[in-house]
């Protein structure tokens, strides 16, 4: 993963079957069967808080 300058740092959890994705700022998305949809869920939060992605 690379360094970011900003307070969000965004994790995928596994609970069961189902993988979220999680963020430094408290943030947690919805409960996903595929850890890419969390991934998903993970950049479309960090592009609404204006983190800026490569
Ligand atoms: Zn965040």
């Amino acid at each position: 993963m690379h360094a970011q300058s900003s307070s969000h740092a965004t994790t995928t959890t596994e609970r069961g079957s189902f993988a979220l994705a999680r963020c430094s700022c408290g943030w947690s998305g919805p409960a996903r069967r595929s850890r890419d949809r969390a991934r998903t869920d993970a950049a479309d939060h960090l592009r609404s808080a204006g983190v800026s992605t490569p």
